[in-house]
Parts: C-alpha cells; sequence; structure tokens
C-alpha cells in the first residue's frame, strides 16, 4: 500500500507540565497506516489521521490548538480527567481533494478495526451498512470536503475515543476563526466527558441538547456554551487583538459599530420561537449566536466558573435541576429574563456585559 495519509500520534503526558512545548512530542510525522499498531493511546493523547493533501502547517496549528484547550479545561480533579473520559482524540485533518479523503477514511476504518472492534460494528465502517444518499466514500469525512467545517462526531462512552473533525474549509486553517472552532470542538469534548452515560437519549438530556417543549435536539446550551467559551478563551491568548471577543460577540448579533440595528436580534423575533425551542434544522444558527449571548449574560452574573460547574454536575442531576442549581433559575425563566435584556432599546447597552 502506498503511503496515502499522514499519520501522527504523541501523548500529552510528556508535556503536563510544560503548556508551550506541542512541537517536540511530535512522532513520526509521516508514517504510514502501517505504524497504527504501535500508536500510544494514552492518557490525554491526540492521534492525528491526516488526509494526504493536508500540509503540516494545518497539523502543527490544529495539534497545538487543541493542546491549548487541553491544558485549559481537561484538568485534574474534573469528572472527565477522574475517569479517564478526555482521551483518545482522534482528530481528522480533511483537505480539499476527495479521493484523498475517501483513502482517509478507508484507513481510519482500519485503525478502528485494530483497536475498536466492538464499537466499529455500529459505524460506517461497516461495511453491510450503506446510505444510498452518500456520494463520494461512506460519508464519515467526506461531506466535510464538500461542505468544510467541523465537528465532534462520536459517543466516548460507547465508542471509546472523541472522534474530531476539521475541515479546510469554512474556516480554512489559514483563517484567524480557525483557531477559535478548534477551541469550540474541544470545549465539546470537555463538555461530553462529565458523565458515565451509555444510553444516547439520556445523555443528550442531561447536556440540555433535549431541554425544548418538544424531542428534538436543541443547541442554544451546548453550543452556546460552546462558542462563548471558544470566543472568550481565544481572545486572552497571546497575540490576538484586543478588540477581539467584543467584535465577535456584536458580530453574533449582526450589531455593527455605528448601527442602532442588531439584525440577529430582530431574526430571533421574526422567528418567534423560544431559545430553548430551536432546532438545529431549523433557523439552528440563531441558537447558536443568541445562545451565546445568554451564556455571556449569565457569566455577567454568574461568574464563568458556574458554566464548568455546572458541567461537573451532569452526572450527577437531570439538566432542569442542574441549571436551577447553578444559574437560580429553570432555563425557561431564565431566557424570558434574557429576552427582556437582549429586546432593550438601546442596543449599546447589551455590550456593557462583555466589559
Ligand atoms: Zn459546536
Amino acid at each position: 500500500m502506498t503511503i496515502l495519509f499522514s499519520l501522527l500520534s504523541f501523548s500529552c503526558r510528556d508535556q503536563a507540565s510544560d503548556e508551550n512545548s506541542a512541537d517536540g512530542n511530535f512522532l513520526d510525522q509521516h508514517d504510514t497506516a502501517s505504524s497504527t499498531e504501535s500508536e500510544p493511546e494514552t492518557e490525554g493523547s491526540i492521534v492525528v489521521f491526516a488526509a494526504s493533501d493536508v500540509g503540516d502547517s494545518t497539523i502543527e496549528t490544529t495539534v497545538e490548538w487543541l493542546e491549548k484547550a487541553q491544558s485549559l479545561w481537561y484538568t485534574e480533579g474534573t469528572f472527565g480527567s477522574e475517569n479517564d473520559l478526555y482521551s483518545p482524540i482522534y482528530l481528522i485533518l480533511v483537505g480539499d481533494e476527495m479521493q484523498a479523503t475517501i483513502e482517509l477514511e478507508e484507513e481510519y476504518c482500519d485503525h478502528l478495526y485494530e483497536h475498536h472492534g466492538e464499537s466499529v460494528e455500529y459505524s460506517r465502517c461497516n461495511t453491510n451498512y450503506t446510505d444510498p444518499n452518500c456520494e463520494h466514500g461512506i460519508c464519515l469525512f467526506t461531506e466535510y470536503v464538500t461542505n468544510g467545517g467541523a465537528g465532534i462526531a462520536s459517543s466516548r462512552q460507547n465508542d471509546g475515543y472523541h472522534l474530531m473533525i476539521m475541515a479546510a474549509k469554512n474556516p480554512g486553517p489559514n483563517e484567524e476563526d480557525y483557531k477559535k472552532v478548534v477551541f469550540h470542538e474541544a470545549f465539546h469534548i470537555y463538555q461530553l466527558s462529565q458523565h458515565n452515560e451509555l444510553d444516547y437519549d439520556k445523555a443528550e438530556e442531561l447536556t440540555g441538547r433535549r431541554s425544548g417543549d418538544h424531542d428534538e435536539n436543541v443547541p442554544w446550551w451546548s453550543e452556546g456554551t460552546a462558542e462563548y467559551m471558544a470566543v472568550y478563551h481565544y481572545s486572552q491568548q497571546d497575540g490576538v487583538d484586543e478588540n477581539y471577543f467584543e467584535r465577535e460577540m456584536r458580530n453574533k448579533l449582526g450589531y455593527f459599530e455605528g448601527e442602532s440595528e442588531a439584525y440577529v436580534i430582530n431574526e430571533y423575533l421574526e422567528h418567534d420561537t423560544k431559545l430553548y425551542n430551536i432546532t438545529f434544522d431549523d433557523n439552528g444558527h440563531l441558537a447558536y449566536h443568541i445562545g451565546s449571548w445568554l451564556v455571556a449574560y449569565l457569566v455577567h452574573t454568574h461568574g464563568q466558573q458556574k458554566i464548568l460547574d455546572f458541567y461537573q454536575n451532569i452526572h450527577l442531576m437531570n439538566f432542569e435541576d442542574n441549571f436551577t442549581e447553578h444559574f437560580d433559575q429553570d432555563h425557561r425563566a431564565t431566557i424570558d429574563e434574557f429576552e427582556d435584556f437582549l429586546f432593550q432599546e438601546d442596543k449599546a447597552l447589551l455590550l456593557e456585559i462583555l466589559r
């Protein structure tokens, strides 16, 4: 077999006390699929699967920012750490070339068959599984070539690993937004690592994705917290423009310098659906944007630690009780109150909670 992709692996255990030296621990940066047998899957490990058209600088940037996120959130004493749930992270890097990604899917499936023989049967890697709507490969990663973006596509409790996928566009690895997206996905891994629930529906409930007045998954809390934490913590990194945080948060509302209107708030009003009832498929972007502002609003009143404390409690109680315990009232009452804040006439006053 020819070298179809580059695979590198390393363990963060080597650098637990040194947050700044990502590069020194890279191993076998252009290794072949055959080296998968010797991969270390130790605590904190990131295992990179990159398509053959993905450059070294993309691999290095992504790992560097994922490691920064690990040191921010995957800390000792958290449930995820105590229960060894933060790792391994299979980091998939997809480029622009479809064929390279189809080959990457094949190599990745080989890895799963070798290391995760049980859970792989329930994945798209199982050759008995066919998806008539899938145009290229098995649509595990190929849709990321077409659409770009990023995501987490795993249940650590059931699969035995986190699967994090980063594409080469929307945003591309040279865009500033890419680093923030790494933080966003890394925070999803944090959220998903704070319980031992195997039942998918129960896990969705605990993490707030079933908090609407219907049975569909809703993004406002899981995405709102991930996006707020990503934007805030990215803004705190060395070399980032000091106006970054406020600018990004303004952009989420479509409230630009010199304007009096915030068009995203108008869209939310027109959609006429409570934040907790907005689904991923119907104007989901509103839940991401407005959800991140709801989190800013809660952080302003309760402090950011309460967000992390909430997640440290998800293995103990249901979403409603957990939310009320940390933010003094349930999420419906909180969102009613937050809407009064959001809909106030003078939009400039919204910015005050960011300062
Ligand atoms: Zn997300």
